[in-house]
């Protein structure tokens, strides 16, 4: 851990070996692998020690993620508001787990921000705001749940590690990490992998969970997209796939189908930047994915109110799906140098 002060450290392990708590754990909205990994490995570990900790996600989480060994109780704040607000004010301390500013848990952003007891966060993604008492951000960190485990080690918890919480922090690294294909630069990515290994989780499993439990009409949404809606700008390293609500319904979408849709077309030869565009109900989502050093947090900050890696970042746009593929496309030139410029 490069950024923490150790002072950071010991008043948290303070805080935490002091008392048995209520503790409240909060992923970003739209959880994936690693914020709901990275939530349950904590979780579990914490209540190993005797602690209460409950999981609170501003909205559900994806089907495929569903399948985790730990028995942590979840409760998803757009489904039962009072249940989340009562733990939240029944708990001692928060954590704030794989993102880095309040905006991130959408409409829980006044709950987290009104939380007025001691408020941790533990994240990995770039430009952290000051919104916790203690932070804990680690942005050359693959994913949260390999940051995770390096603080619980530290904090001298490790043995309350269970394998579920092992099989929960694994799922966060396998998955930000695109099934160990990118922000694996890091030799302490594979050590704490070792780690984990050793509490005896079953990674076929997790390798089954997570991408082999896709239903029929996701995958036959992935072909209709791929083939029908991706659109090539060779001259500009550019692909583009954009998906209307008409089309969601016709493949009877679900809650994380079109997850990893954005980095199919990085595997096209000399393509380094790729966008989805996804129309909801009273937004546009906007999902980057780079090769390189092509910089889509930046990209995603300045014209989609948006951020994230340099690699992968997100974002949003109250414009129509039309007006946004029109935004887009006109972008595009202006970045037309620094996209021929990025080395793969
Ligand atoms: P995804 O494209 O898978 O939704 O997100 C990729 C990365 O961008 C994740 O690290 C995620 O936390 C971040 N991200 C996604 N959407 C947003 C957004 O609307 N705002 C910000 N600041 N980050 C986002
Ligand atoms: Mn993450």
């Amino acid at each position: 851990m490069k950024n923490t002060d150790l002072q950071i450290i010991a008043s948290l392990k303070q805080l935490l070996t002091e008392a048995k708590l209520n503790i409240a754990i909060v992923p970003h909205e739209h959880p994936d692998g690693d914020a709901i990994g990275s939530a349950i490995g904590l979780a579990e570990v914490l209540a190993g020690y005797g602690h209460k900790a409950q999981i609170i996600t501003p909205t559900d989480y994806p089907d495929f993620l569903k399948w985790f060994s730990a028995k942590t109780e979840i409760v998803v704040t757009s489904k039962n508001k009072k249940l989340a607000q009562d733990i939240l004010n029944q708990s001692d301390i928060l954590f704030c787990v794989d993102f880095n500013e309040a905006s991130r848990v959408g409409k829980m952003e006044k709950m987290v921000l009104e939380y007025h007891k001691p408020k941790i966060l533990i994240d990995h993604h770039p430009y952290p705001t000051n919104f916790c008492d203690f932070t804990i951000s680690e942005t050359h960190y693959s994913s949260t749940a390999e940051l995770i485990y390096d603080v619980v080690v530290k904090i001298g918890m490790k043995k309350y590690i269970t394998p579920s919480a092992a099989e929960a922090l694994y799922t966060g690294i396998l998955t930000d990490t695109g099934s160990f294909n990118h922000n694996t630069s890091d030799p302490n990515t594979f050590k704490v992998v070792s780690e984990l290994m050793k509490f005896g989780i079953d990674t076929q499993k997790i390798q089954s969970g997570v991408y082999h439990n896709f239903s029929a009409s996701r995958m036959k949404f992935l072909g209709y997209c791929l083939s029908q809606k991706m659109v090539v700008f060779p001259e500009l390293r550019t692909a583009m796939i954009t998906i209307t609500k008409k089309e969601q319904e016709e493949f009877n979408f679900k809650t994380g189908d079109t997850e990893g849709f954005v980095n199919f077309p990085l595997s096209i030869v000399d393509i380094v930047f790729s966008a989805i565009f996804i129309e909801k109900d009273d937004l546009v989502k906007a999902s980057f994915r780079s090769k390189g050093n092509f910089p889509t947090n930046h990209f995603s900050r300045d014209h989609f109110n948006g951020g994230g890696h340099l690699n992968a970042s997100g974002g949003e746009t109250n414009l129509t799906l039309e007006e946004t593929i029109e935004k887009f496309t006109q972008l595009l030139p202006v970045y037309k140098r620094q996209l021929l410029e990025t080395i793969i």
